[in-house]
């Protein structure tokens, strides 16, 4: 699978340059779209799209033009998933309950995208509130993975996922609580960074699980999504848990070397129960990275097995306060019961789907009076232990680690039934979103013809040594990445 969509750094230039019109870009993501399926009917990656309003977006990008510098991303079409606030278009979190809500303001990501001269277009769909592994929990039914149509993209942001993978757009915003940018970016073999906890303002970003939440970005290569990260970074004062820290330009970063860095391969990661197929993708883009003169250095995080019972208990317990908001009363769905709490029944039963519902129960329930501490209390504990084995492994010298994304590939739609199997699927990405460490996946091969993801990790705020590693591979494996 090619990517007929130029990168993002070339549809700037030419944007820039006047040998390409803005619109011109968005009716090439159309046509393209149009071309690979993108519609409900097929591919199902949109959820809403308007093609009068990227084409406004598109012209208030030029006129930025002759006002100012040109920005990051002038002329750049970029997908959204659907849980960011958008103005013009819905924001249904993939659920029924926000069916046709309409945000009365915009997220910090949307607004900064749109400044750097993006071309926001279209919602892209989602598991419902981002609680899924496939984006197969969507009330707009499943998304498929563009490479093998039989398969899932991933999750939850499998819509941007497929929206870059399927070459319509080389960037895409999606969000990560416990892995939902890395794992669909594995399946669709694109890249998908997770900023650092506090990196990218949550404004406007719908609350799953605030501690665990992060805006990221999924591109075609490492540079498309590193400009993405750069244009949606900085402190807003807006979000209270934003970092009051400068940016660093993320798209410079293939400009260090990687010689003499230490890259640790942490041995949780890789089971004896892994695939034997992705453990040998990953050593060998290890090898590659030792070639440049690295270090591979092994390593333990010895509380890694802790992280999926800590994440869903954390996870559930966040949730279930956050959607406590959905009451028939302020957004979007609402149905008539008896009564107040009749209402509040009806349209809570009826508007949340199976997934979301199991976890408002087990959310309350872990926050429930004699079970906080035996369930949730221990859950914090854990996070603390999960965050302490990243301290000590940067701290005695290690600049990156390296791991697989997911523990298997792309699986069919329908393969997995059981919930607690969908929730292994995040094993080797929770543990950063419980530790708020940056961590990105990128394309290292193939096995049956399916991408493998490969999982860079650092310490909090260091992305630039994140990227600067991925730069590195990416170019050193070439071809060998999508092979
Ligand atoms: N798949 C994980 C979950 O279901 C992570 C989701 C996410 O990162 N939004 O909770």
């Amino acid at each position: 699978m090619s990517f007929p969509c130029a990168s993002a750094a070339t549809l700037r230039e030419e944007t820039c340059a006047g040998t390409r019109a803005a619109a011109d870009t968005v009716d090439a993501a159309v046509t393209r779209a149009r071309a690979v399926g993108a519609g409900r009917d097929r591919l199902n990656i949109f959820v809403a799209t308007d093609l009068a309003d990227a084409r406004e977006h598109a012209a208030a990008g030029a006129q930025q033009m002759s006002d100012t510098a040109p920005g990051l991303l002038l002329g750049v079409p970029v997908a959204l998933k659907d849980n960011l606030a958008t103005l013009t278009l819905p924001t249904t979190c993939g659920s029924r309950i926000l069916e046709g809500y309409v945000s009365p303001y915009e997220a910090t990501a949307v607004r900064k995208l749109r400044e750097a001269g993006a071309i926001p277009f279209g919602k892209t769909n989602m598991d419902e509130f981002g609680m899924g592994s496939s984006t197969e929990y969507s009330a707009y039914g499943p998304t498929r993975n563009p490479l093998a149509h039989d398969r899932v993209p991933g999750g939850s942001s499998g819509g941007s996922a497929a929206a870059v993978a399927a070459g319509i757009v080389p960037i895409a915003l999606g969000s990560d609580t416990g892995g939902s940018v890395r794992q669909p970016a594995a399946f669709c073999g694109v890249v998908g960074i997770k900023p650092t906890y506090g990196r990218v303002s949550r404004f406007g970003l719908v609350a799953f699980a605030s501690s665990l939440d992060h805006v990221g970005v999924l591109g075609t290569t490492v540079d498309d999504a590193a400009r993405g990260l750069r244009a949606i970074a900085g402190h807003d004062w807006l979000d209270s848990t934003s970092a009051e820290l400068d940016v660093p330009d993320f798209h410079l970063a293939g400009a260090s070397p990687v010689k003499g860095m230490v890259i640790g391969r942490p041995k949780e990661y890789f089971p004896e129960s892994l695939d034997p197929r992705i453990r040998d993708r990953c050593d060998a883009a290890l090898e590659h990275l030792r070639a440049l003169g690295a270090e591979i250095r092994d390593v333990s995080l010895p509380n890694t097995a802790m992280a999926i019972p800590a994440y869903y208990i954390i996870a559930l317990a966040e949730a279930s306060s956050n959607l406590a908001r959905f009451d028939g009363v302020r957004y979007g769905l609402r149905v008539e019961g008896d009564g107040l709490r009749g209402m509040y029944e009806a349209t809570r039963s009826q508007g949340f789907g199976a997934e979301v519902t199991r976890r408002i129960l087990l959310g309350t329930y872990v926050l429930s009076a004699g079970y906080y501490d035996a369930y949730y209390r221990k859950a914090q504990q854990v996070r603390t232990l999960i965050a302490a084995d990243f301290s000590a492994v940067f701290a005695g010298g290690v600049d990156v680690l390296f791991t697989p994304t997911a523990p298997t590939t792309a699986f069919r739609i329908g393969a997995v039934s059981d919930p607690y199997e969908m929730y292994l699927s995040d094993i080797f990405t929770v543990t950063a979103n419980l530790a708020g460490v940056p961590a990105m996946s990128q394309p290292i091969g193939r096995v049956d013809a399916l991408p493998v993801g490969g999982q860079f990790i650092a310490t909090h705020f260091d992305e630039m040594k994140m990227l600067t590693a991925a730069y590195a591979l990416e170019c050193a494996l070439g071809a060998e990445a999508r092979a």
